[in-house]
């Protein structure tokens, strides 16, 4: 193996401290972060876990907010409601997947932009394309902290996407290109994945695959970002990238577990603080 690893757990572990250092400082009211969970979804339910736990942990009063798998749309309207309007709360996030049966888009769009820690509200999406001062969505911020922490600068690099959602392919791909890097993004329909990953300088893969992209479609000296989060045959927790062999071929590259995952939860620790601040800054 010769690429550098890039310790997603320890830069966030250090985000953390300096959080909770900040959050310490503070005089009076302390941020506050309400975690909405839908069902029992097993993997919802760890996200959830480690949210509400890292809030404690850097300070910050944290509220946990389950509601039955067959919830009707209007009490989780209503507890959203609830919460944008409680002065101690400064971030709502409702965990996803949701539901079949509930609207996950009108959701989102119920919750306080100025509250929208997870960046999913079309007033942030939008302003992230344009340009504006937005809240980012977590795990792209935490990508893009990773890359800058660990001294790759994507400028005038070629960047590839391997995925387009909504939560981390899209806005991924839009920092990438505010970072001043030529992006590409694929999908499913790309005809020829490898050929385009071979063209990446910076690969970041978010598919939910085990091993869509091996070692033979990194270009040597390449930095790859694993955003994947899959269970192998043998029930082991591995990303979208098979490790082994891109680790060959890359520069650096995340682990699985230990990459972007610490990230997304340090970013959300950040961005409710700038909640708190901004809200704090237009009630005084
Ligand atoms: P989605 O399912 O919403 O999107 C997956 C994307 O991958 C789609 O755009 C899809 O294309 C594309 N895709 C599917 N199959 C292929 C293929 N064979 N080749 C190329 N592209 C393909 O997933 P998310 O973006 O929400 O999540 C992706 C992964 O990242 C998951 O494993 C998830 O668990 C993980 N994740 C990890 C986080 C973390 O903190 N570490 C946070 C969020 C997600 P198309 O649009 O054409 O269907």
């Amino acid at each position: 193996m010769s690429a550098r690893i890039l310790d997603g757990k320890a830069v966030a572990a250090s985000i953390k401290e300096e959080i909770k250092a900040q959050v310490e400082a503070l005089e009076g009211r302390k941020p506050g972060l309400a975690v909405i969970i839908v069902g029992e979804n097993p993997a919802s339910q760890v996200y959830v876990r480690n949210k509400v736990q890292s809030a404690e942990y850097v300070g910050m009063l944290s509220r946990k907010i389950e509601l039955p798998e067959d919830v009707s749309e209007q009490r989780l309207l209503d507890e959203i409601a609830a919460l944008n309007a409680d002065g101690a709360i400064d971030g709502v996030l409702v965990q996803l997947p949701l539901p079949k049966h509930i609207d996950a888009d009108k959701v989102l769009n119920a919750i306080d932009p100025a509250k929208d820690v997870d960046g999913f509200h079309p007033v942030n999406v939008s302003n992230l394309w344009l340009g504006r001062p937005c809240t980012i969505p977590c795990t792209p911020k935490g990508i893009m902290r990773l890359i800058s922490e660990s001294g790759i600068n994507p400028a005038g690099k070629n960047a590839v996407v391997v995925g387009r959602s909504n939560i981390v392919g899209k806005p991924v791909a839009k920092l990438l290109l505010d970072a001043n890097a030529t992006v590409t993004i694929a999908h499913s329909r790309t005809p020829d994945l490898a050929a385009v990953t071979r063209g990446a300088d910076i690969l970041v893969v978010a598919v939910g695959k085990v091993a869509v992209v091996t070692g033979d479609m990194v270009k040597p000296g390449a930095v790859v970002i694993d955003v994947g989060m899959n269970r192998n045959a043998a029930g082991k927790l591995c990303g979208d990238v098979e490790f082994s062999t891109a680790a060959e071929v890359a520069s650096a590259i995340t682990p699985v577990p230990g990459g972007v995952g610490p990230m997304t939860i340090a970013m959300l620790m950040q961005n409710t603080l700038e909640s708190y601040l901004s809200r704090q800054r237009t009630t005084v």
